[in-house]
């Protein structure tokens, strides 16, 4: 199923460089520094690494994933919306049923540990429910304590939800994205793309098998990076253009932690005990919030957008379906063989 109706794989251009560069002619730069946002340092990595094979990915129309299922992986609550929300969005709506799964419990995230515990549980769900997200999981191990959590119970706890989800596809941080200073998510993430392969094999836990789970046949992945300093392979930019209301309204639910949730409301209010007021933000707490993050928050998403001819846009280093290496061998096999 993939790569139908998908655009043409995009010509790329050198994008603006955010700095001069010294770098002499002689050498070809491997990576490109990225215009970023002047508003938010915490959207696009400050440097892309882009494939020869690159591909845009736009809406597909009708409801080609129907039946599907995709799951969406997070260390913390606000992943998924900052780095991949309008990819999730998009991917649901286009007919995959999709579960959103957090791994950390976000305590370190919040007035209080306590507080943050309870108010990222709430956060997780309504991201969930933003995005289009059929259910919401957390796994709750220790936030920003990862490192010493057992990577293989993790990865058995996410093998015994890809089979009893059925999942098919999955976004999550990129397990090689550089320069990650958040152990939670190379941990998670780690433990994600190994599930995905372990999920559909026969001699790995072979009591869920007894106990009538499937096997899941993980055929697509989405890595995203982290920013600002953060950056993997990027061979799929994704037209969110249609979906940008989707995602701010998936980190506006992020009340607990990040740069979104109700900051723009907080400003309204601060403006109007300063007697004075930002026509951007409206009138009411809710249009602040929004208006707030889809105007300052999303603009790293923008501009990276404006790079491909998008209004907006995500990067992901995307692997897709194997191809059918025994058919190929059989084909062959069945046009060359001779009588003995
Ligand atoms: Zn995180």
């Amino acid at each position: 199923m993939t790569g139908m109706g998908l655009g043409g794989a995009a010509a790329i251009g050198a994008p603006q460089p955010a700095r001069p560069s010294d770098l002499p002619s002689k050498f070809t730069p491997a990576v490109h520094a990225n215009t970023g946002s002047q508003y938010n340092p915490f959207a696009t990595p400050d440097y892309y690494e882009y494939a020869d094979d690159l591909v845009i990915e736009r809406n597909r129309p009708g409801k080609p994933h129907q039946g599907k299922v995709l799951a969406a992986i997070q260390a913390h609550s606000d992943d998924i919306p900052l780095y991949a929300g309008g990819t999730a969005a998009k991917l649901i709506d286009e007919g995959y049923t999709g579960y959103l799964i957090r791994i950390s419990n976000d305590e370190a995230a919040g007035r209080t540990l306590g507080y943050g515990a309870v108010q990222n549980e709430i956060d997780n769900q309504e991201v969930a429910r933003a995005l289009g997200f059929k259910q919401a999981f957390s796994f709750y191990y220790r936030n920003h304590r990862m490192d010493d959590c057992a990577e293989i119970e993790i990865r058995a706890r996410l093998i015994f939800l890809y089979r009893a989800l059925q999942v098919n596809a999955v976004i999550l941080m990129d397990p090689y994205d550089h320069y990650e200073e958040n152990p939670d998510h190379l941990v998670a993430a780690r433990a994600a793309e190994a599930a995905c392969w372990m999920a559909a094999g026969g001699k790995d836990y072979p009591e869920h098998y007894k106990a009538g789970l499937k096997p899941a046949r993980i055929r697509e992945k989405y890595y995203h990076a982290r920013s600002p300093q953060g950056h993997n392979l990027v061979n799929r930019i994704v037209d969110i253009s249609s979906y940008i209301d989707r995602k701010v309204l998936g980190n506006v639910a992020n009340k607990g932690k990040g740069p979104a949730g109700a900051a723009g409301s907080r400003l309204r209010q601060e403006l109007a005990r300063n007697g004075r007021k930002l026509p951007l933000l409206g009138n009411d707490d809710d249009t602040a919030n929004s208006q707030y993050v889809k105007h300052f928050l999303m603009d790293g998403w923008r501009t990276l957008g404006e790079q491909f001819g998008l209004e907006y846009a995500e990067a992901f280093r995307y692997i897709g379906p194997e191809p059918n290496y025994r058919e190929k061998i059989r084909t062959y096999v069945d046009e060359h063989s001779v009588p003995l």
